[in-house]
This record gives C-alpha cells, sequence and structure tokens, in this order.
C-alpha cells in the first residue's frame, strides 16, 4: 500500500513544511517523536526549558511546540508560561505530551494557553492526526493575519501594520539612540486622474506607484504602507533627516521614471509624487503622532511648493 504520508511528502517542497519543535528531556521520545512525525514536517529539537524557549524565537519560527511536561529545573508548565508571556512567541500552538493523566494536570496546561495534550505512550496515528489538525489551524491563522495588514488593492501593507510597525520602530530606535525617519508621500493631481481615465485607470494607476515605491527601499526594516486614497508612508529606521531626503528623491524618481501619461492638457506630463519628509530622536518628550505630524506638515509644504518635489522642512 502507498503510504499517505509517503504520497505528502512527495508534494510537498521541504521548506514549506511546518516546522514542529520538540521539547522533551528524554532523548528516547524525542527520537520517537522525530520519527512519528519527520517525513511530514520540519524537526527542530530541544532538550531543557531554557533551549527551548531559545529555539522557540529562533528565525524561522516554529509552527507547533510538542511540550514534555515533567522536566527536571524548567519544567513544560513554566516554558509554556513563558512562551504566552513573550509577544514574539505567544501565537505558536502548544501541545503538551505527558505522562499526567489527572483532570487536574490537564486543565492546568490548558489554563496556561496550551492548545490541546497528548498522552503517553504514543500512539503514532493519533500524535499525527493532532498535530496535523493543528498545524492546519496555524497555517489558516498566519494567513488571516498577514491578510489583515494588507492593502487589498495595492498589495503593499495597509494603515494598521503601519501603525504597528510605528510604534515597534520608535521603541526600537529609542532603545538604540537611533533616527527614524517617516516619508509621507501623495500623487499629485490625482483627482483631474481620475476625472480623466475613470476610477478603474486610477487604481491601476496607485498600484504601479505602490509596486516602485516598493521596489525603491532599500533594507529589510524599510516599510511602504498606503496610508488611505492616494496616500503613502515610508517608514526608515536608523535613519537621519538627510538620508530620509535622498530616500525621498529617489522614490520621486521610481515613480517618474514609470512615465504614466497624466491627464492631458494639465500641469503634470506624468504622473508624479510629493514627498515630505521628517526624521526625529524617539523620546520621552516625542509620540509616534509627532513624527508623522511633522512628515504632513513638509508634504504640504512640497505641494505649496508646486508639487513633484520633496521637502525636508
Ligand atoms: P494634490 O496634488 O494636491 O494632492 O491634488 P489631488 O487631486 O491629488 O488631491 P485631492 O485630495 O483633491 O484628490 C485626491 C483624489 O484621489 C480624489 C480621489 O478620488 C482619488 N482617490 C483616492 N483614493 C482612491 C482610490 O482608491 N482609487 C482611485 N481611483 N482614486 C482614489
Ligand atoms: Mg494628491
Ligand atoms: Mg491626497
Amino acid at each position: 500500500m502507498k503510504s499517505r504520508d509517503s504520497a505528502a511528502t512527495a508534494r510537498v517542497p521541504v521548506q514549506d513544511k511546518p516546522l514542529v519543535l520538540i521539547v522533551d528531556d528524554q532523548i528516547s521520545n524525542v527520537k520517537l517523536l522525530a520519527a512519528i512525525l519527520g517525513d511530514d514536517y520540519r524537526v527542530r529539537i530541544a532538550t531543557t526549558g531554557p533551549d527551548a524557549l531559545k529555539l522557540a524565537k529562533t528565525m524561522p519560527q516554529p509552527d507547533l511546540i510538542l511540550l514534555d511536561i515533567m522536566m527536571p529545573d524548567m519544567d513544560g508548565y513554566e516554558v509554556c508560561r513563558k512562551l504566552k508571556d513573550n509577544h514574539a512567541t505567544q501565537n505558536i500552538p502548544v501541545i503538551f505530551i505527558t505522562a499526567l493523566t489527572s483532570e487536574s494536570d490537564e486543565e492546568m496546561g490548558l489554563d496556561l494557553g496550551a492548545i490541546d495534550y497528548i498522552t503517553k505512550p504514543l500512539s503514532a496515528p493519533i500524535v499525527r492526526a493532532r498535530v496535523r489538525n493543528h498545524a492546519i489551524l496555524k497555517r489558516k491563522a498566519d494567513l488571516l493575519e498577514s491578510l489583515a495588514h494588507i492593502d487589498s488593492l495595492t498589495n503593499i501593507a495597509n494603515r494598521r501594520r503601519l501603525d504597528r510597525a510605528l510604534l515597534q520602530e520608535w521603541r526600537r530606535c529609542q532603545r538604540a539612540g537611533a533616527s527614524l525617519a517617516l516619508l509621507m508621500i501623495d500623487i499629485d493631481a490625482f483627482k483631474a486622474y481620475n476625472d480623466h481615465y475613470g476610477h478603474g485607470l486610477g487604481d491601476v494607476c496607485l498600484t504601479k506607484v505602490a509596486a516602485a515605491l516598493a521596489a525603491g527601499l532599500q533594507r529589510p526594516a524599510d516599510t511602504v504602507a498606503r496610508f488611505g486614497g492616494e496616500e503613502f508612508a515610508v517608514l526608515l529606521p536608523e535613519t537621519d533627516i538627510a538620508a530620509a531626503a535622498l530616500m525621498g528623491e529617489r522614490l520621486r524618481e521610481k515613480v517618474a521614471a514609470l512615465r504614466i501619461p497624466h491627464a492631458p492638457k494639465r500641469q503634470y506630463e506624468h504622473v508624479t509624487i510629493s514627498v515630505g519628509c521628517a526624521a526625529v530622536l524617539p523620546g520621552a518628550l516625542l509620540n509616534p503622532q509627532d513624527l508623522l505630524d511633522a512628515a504632513d506638515r513638509n508634504l504640504y509644504a512640497a505641494k505649496s511648493a508646486g508639487r513633484n518635489r520633496v521637502c525636508t522642512g
């Protein structure tokens, strides 16, 4: 008989297999679980609580953690508590693997945020079925999470994602004593474009501009988001105002280089953008909204000065 497991293995590329972290101080248990799951999952192993916590944070992070309860020094309950206390690991589902079978043991694990329980002695089909179900749920949750942060028209980050990244980078740059920069970008005379070509082609234009902005970013931590309507924002961590202005100019040129014809008989031959730049050293006297406001003021200044330009105030 051709096993279901080997058929699945043949179809799924290794890097797409869910990553399971197995945590157990007894190497024989680890080996058994790894043998049960090894065909369908990428497997990582930890034999102590602290190692498990470290691996849970290491990229690529596990999709699922199988966690033994009885371990010396730091037991599984403690590991689970720490995983759920840390925002970097709290969304990774934890399944307890345990010889403890009392109702109160089970209740305690579930109260700590574990998603399921598997009892020893292990049954290979039960382990496979439970892990498969939770791995599928985790994939769906990840997909929903990513869709909730993407603008559906342009496929770049949305406002919600920008707000979150801004807060995160604000704190990180504050700790590092580094400058945080933001660009506010608005398409010039876009109302005229829409009036001439219609809303549908307006949408196509927005998508092209978004892609050009995204292609112009240079560092992984830089984020471009659709801020709303025909406005975009670019977050540039560890960037001062001079570097931000250079980036603004680079993006302005990228959009101009698309050479999207603008409405005829208008002031502008091609679609262009105006850019307002701001940079701050995040500190106690300022908040992220101040950075947004400063960039917005400079965007307004760029518009007043004639559009298709970068203004740093
Ligand atoms: P300015 O150079 O001062 O920015 O002029 P503008 O015409 O670009 O600015 P205004 O705010 O007057 O008009 C913005 C236009 O952007 C009007 C609106 O219909 C259009 N717009 C906003 N969101 C969308 C969208 O999702 N799709 C399309 N097609 N158009 C949009
Ligand atoms: Mg505009
Ligand atoms: Mg606007």
